[in-house]
Formats: structure tokens, sequence, C-alpha cells
């Protein structure tokens, strides 16, 4: 998938826009309470909830090493953020939020959407996985056909080859007779993107996983990337604008938030360890896969097509198949969080 390298939180913001970012962050507290109970602060027209009262949450300690770094931390867990940044890191993967970590009079906020939607499934997916499946998994191979994607300058590899090579070798992974695994294309064939979101659909997918490989005018660019859909309203993480102007239309796809978190998530994780590749982060588009997903849907682009390493790499069927092995993990992970909700609340 061909995109240009993006920055991260404000840094590579014009000054006057970094500007708007603290602006918007610095208004007056006020009341209510967000959906699952953290207190609600408005910033300016965004309402945040204090990392305080996620921290008391969760039990972590918040320990500031320097003055624009916070760490909320316990013995299992660790989340830092950065004054402005929309970049964090949550149990040592990183994380793009959808708004930048902020303080609003001297107290550290992040944006409601990000702490509901993205934090809490990932470190309380029991209370937001229960009654989903978890039986039918569709993999779909990016590209195909006419349509080869990203090639690399560096020798023959072409991202819709590599891409349907990985989704077969994350079918040979899963448990067969465990879970149902389909594949959107089973060979070299053009499908349009939304005949794939369909096919999920029919085939009643409870998880969908779309794999890429990246491409971008730096050749330094590099790592692995995993994609979810953008909540309503909010922008994408390749947007730098700190305040874009986005419909809050739901897609269908944004239904499953929640899940997508905890599915994205286990996925870059699993990945990042199996390939000890640069982790990118877990991150947010409007892909239409993501947009239009039945289920629990991410998008994952396995490394730089454009960075002669990764594609080295990605031509290699010994690291393909330690990519393939990241992803099923990572499906498994997610799988085991459905069961295990099913039996941890009354
Ligand atoms: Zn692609």
């Amino acid at each position: 998938m061909r995109r240009r390298e993006w920055g991260a939180g404000t840094a590579g913001v014009p000054r006057r826009a970094r500007w708007a970012v603290m602006a918007a962050f610095c208004a007056v507290p006020c009341v209510g309470l967000a959906g699952d109970g953290f207190p609600v602060v408005m910033a300016g027209a965004q309402p945040c909830v204090r990392l305080a009262d996620l921290a008391r949450t969760y039990g972590l300690r918040a320990s500031s090493p320097q003055p624009e770094r916070l760490e909320l931390l316990s013995p299992f867990h660790a989340m830092r953020f950065e004054e402005g940044n929309r970049r964090i890191s949550l149990m040592e993967v990183v994380l793009w939020l959808q708004y930048p970590a902020s303080r609003v009079r001297g107290r550290w906020v992040i944006h409601r959407a990000d702490a509901e939607n993205l934090i809490d499934p990932i470190l309380r997916p029991y209370r937001h996985l229960r009654g989903r499946g978890a039986t039918i998994v569709v993999l779909d191979a990016g590209h195909g056909g006419r349509d080869g994607g990203a090639e690399s300058p560096y020798g023959p590899v072409v991202e819709k080859d590599v891409a349907l090579d990985i989704v077969r070798r994350v079918r040979d992974y899963l448990p067969v007779g465990e879970l149902v695994v389909r594949l959107t294309r089973e060979a070299d064939e053009f499908l349009e993107l939304d005949e794939r979101s369909r096919r999920a659909a029919q085939w009643g997918a409870d998880i969908f996983v779309s794999i890429h490989c990246n491409s971008g005018p730096d050749p330094a660019a590099t790592g692995i990337e995993t994609y979810v859909l953008s909540k309503a309203g909010l922008g994408s993480t390749h947007d730098t604008r700190p305040v874009p102007v986005v419909p809050a239309r739901m897609f269908p796809g944004n239904h499953h938030d929640a899940a997508s978190a905890v599915l994205g998530f286990n996925l870059q994780r699993r990945l990042i360890h199996e390939t000890n590749a640069q982790d990118r982060g877990l991150r947010h588009a409007r892909f239409a896969v993501l947009r239009d997903a039945p289920c629990a849907a991410t998008l994952v682009e396995c490394g730089f097509l454009s960075n002669r390493e990764d594609a080295r790499r990605l031509a290699d069927p010994g690291y393909r198949d330690q990519l393939a092995c990241g992803i099923a993990r990572g499906i498994m992970d997610y799988v085991g969080a459905v069961r295990k909700a099913e039996v941890m609340l009354p």
C-alpha cells in the first residue's frame, strides 16, 4: 500500500497548528461520566478523561521522569505518555492515540475515545468482548490480479504475491477444527475492495485480517504497522492536522471499535515479538476494508518494499513464515480473550 511517511504527534505540524492543539486542551474542566465510569473533562470541544483516573482504575502508579513525560506503572503494565504527542507506549507496544496526550490545568488527560475504545479494551478486554464470536476467521490478501500493489525497486518482490503467501501460511498455523478459516482470494485474482467485505459478511466472519506491504518515498522507512478503523468523527494517524475536520458518521466497522483494538494490539505485539522489526505501532485509518468490516477487523502492513532490508526480508519465505506465525498468534490471543470474556463477568 502506497503512502507517505507521517510525523509523530504534533512533530512536523506547523507552529501555529501546535498552538491550536494546546488551545484545544486549555479549557475549563466540566462534569460528566464516560460510559465506563471515567469522569469526563472537557478540553475545548473535546471530551477527555484524566490519566489519574485511568491509573486508579487499573492500579497503576504515576511517575514523571521528565516534566513533559508521564509513566503509569505496575508490575504487569507500563504506559508511557509525552505531552503533545499521540504516540504512546503500552506494555512496550507503540500505540497511536487519536488525540495527543495533554495537560489541563496541570492534569494529564487523553481523549475519551482513546480511553474508552482503545486503552480500556486492551487492558480490560473482558468488559468489551462478551458475546462476540471467535470462530470464523477471514484472511484477506491485499491486491491481486491486475492490481499488484507495491513493488520493490530492489528486486522482483510484488505486494500481491507476498500478501497471498503470508495469508496461506497464517491459515496453516491456525488450528483446524477449532476455527473456520477462509481466504477472500485463494489465487492471483483481482478483487474489488467492497467484495472483500461482502464476502466476510456472507461467511459470517468474526475476525477479519487484511495483509499488505508498505511503500513510501523515504527509503529509510522500515517496520511493521497495524491499522484499525478511525473512531467516528476523529482523524487518522496519518492526519497531521491537530483537530481534523472529519464527518462524525459511523461506518459498519465502527460498531466493532473496541474489539478491533484488542485484535490489532495483539497482532502488532506478536508481530514485533516474532520478527524483531521496528514497531511502527497500532494506528487508525479509514481503509475501505476496515470501514465496511462486519466484525473485528485490522489491516497489517508487514514491512516496506521501498526499504532495501525490509524488501530482502519479505522476499525470504522463512521471514514470511515468521510474520505468519506472529499474525496467527495474535489472532489466537484475541480468540482466547473472547472466550475468557464469557467466564470473567457474571
Ligand atoms: Zn496494499
